[in-house]
């Protein structure tokens, strides 16, 4: 694999250099404690050192509010919104937030192709970037390294304040011609990058553990302390559930369909005409949001459908914790199987 080192005071060079491909996106920062994917516009203003940003990636794809198209009651017609393809970088992203990404093309290309969300993947490039695990991050448990570079095209690995330039792709080769600021170089691992938190047992075991609990005490536990905010599913990369709404105008000849996102862990989501409600507690939406990421896709892909990223826990208004749950689950299901060994 082909591998230049590049000098810190160089990035910004290199940023400015991206532009020349297309809109650069990279983590700004937000407030005191926040990061945020932004556009750049001062190279200067990318951070490189963040542990998350509040909204993943997914809202560069599937933007958090979409017009989907414009209609006429009045003619009986309607007009789609055009998406451009357009050339766009996404630079300094996380290996967990890169796997989302895969992820949501499986969940948005597979069968019909999501249109909208193929024309903004269509010309986008991915540079990927080493980080440290603060106390949120558990993509290691889930099966991605720190320096997992599946996806992207070119990946930073910081070396002692500098960084190694790793070259994926033909696509990231094309975005560093004519940069002149990369001396040739051997790759180098990096040790003492340890996540802080950890699910107990390797992933491949984790679908038997979700198979047996299903009436596990901890769900109504956890839904005791939840207040059904959404802001898991909201923050989370993995996922993509939506609403569609028609707006009619004042006069009622014309009028917007507008898609935004939604959350399995509001009260209404699983409302249906006549007042019924498939998922009306609590602990229903927490097993469901939990079996959606851990068992039903996990099932037919071989994948948890968790990256990871942390950002369900840390940004809980309750403090509940993803890993928490599944160490909780594990415990349970480690004691039933004691007592039926017990017993036999
Ligand atoms: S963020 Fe926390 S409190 Fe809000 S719905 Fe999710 S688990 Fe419940
Ligand atoms: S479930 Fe939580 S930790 Fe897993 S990907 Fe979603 S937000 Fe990140």
């Amino acid at each position: 694999m082909e591998c230049f080192s590049l000098l810190q005071n160089d990035v910004s060079a290199l940023i400015d250099h991206l532009g020349a491909f297309g809109e650069v996106i990279a983590p700004h920062k937000k407030g005191d404690v926040s990061y945020s994917f932004e556009t750049v516009r001062d190279s200067s203003e990318v951070i490189l050192d963040y542990n998350r940003t509040l909204l993943p990636l997914k809202k560069s794809f599937l933007p958090p509010i979409e017009k989907l198209m414009d209609f006429s009651i009045k003619d009986l017609s309607c007009s789609p919104v055009k998406v451009p393809v357009e050339p766009r970088v996404f630079f300094a992203v996380h290996s967990y937030e890169m796997q989302s990404i895969l992820r949501l093309d499986h969940s948005m290309l597979s069968g019909n192709a999501e249109s909208n969300y193929l024309k903004r993947r269509r010309k986008s490039r991915f540079i990927g970037i080493s980080f440290n695990p603060d106390e949120f991050h558990f993509s290691e448990s889930v099966g991605i390294a720190i320096e997992e570079m599946e996806g992207f095209d070119l990946f930073l690995n910081e070396v002692e304040g500098d960084y190694q330039l790793y070259v994926l792709t033909e696509n990231g080769r094309s975005l560093i011609q004519g940069f002149d600021k990369l001396k040739t170089t051997e790759a180098e691992i990096v040790e003492g990058r340890h996540f802080q938190k950890k699910i107990r047992y390797h992933y491949n075991r984790l679908p038997r553990v979700f198979q047996f609990a299903y009436h596990s005490e901890v769900w109504a536990e956890v839904a005791s302390r939840c207040v059904s905010c959404g802001t898991c599913n909201l923050t989370c990369p993995t996922c993509f559930c939506f609403d569609v709404n028609d707006e009619v105008s004042i006069t009622a000849e014309d009028g917007k369909r507008e898609r935004s996102w939604d959350s399995c862990m509001l009260s209404t989501f699983a409302e249906v005409a006549g007042g019924e409600n498939f998922r009306e507690k609590t602990m229903n939406r927490t097993r469901h949001r939990l079996y959606r990421k851990f068992k039903y896709i996990t099932d037919e892909e071989g994948l948890p459908w968790c990256v990871g990223c942390g950002r369900c826990t840390a940004f809980c208004p309750a403090g509940i914790s993803l890993p928490d749950i599944v160490n909780e689950l594990i415990q349970e299901d480690e004691k039933a199987q004691h007592h039926q060994r017990v017993l036999v």
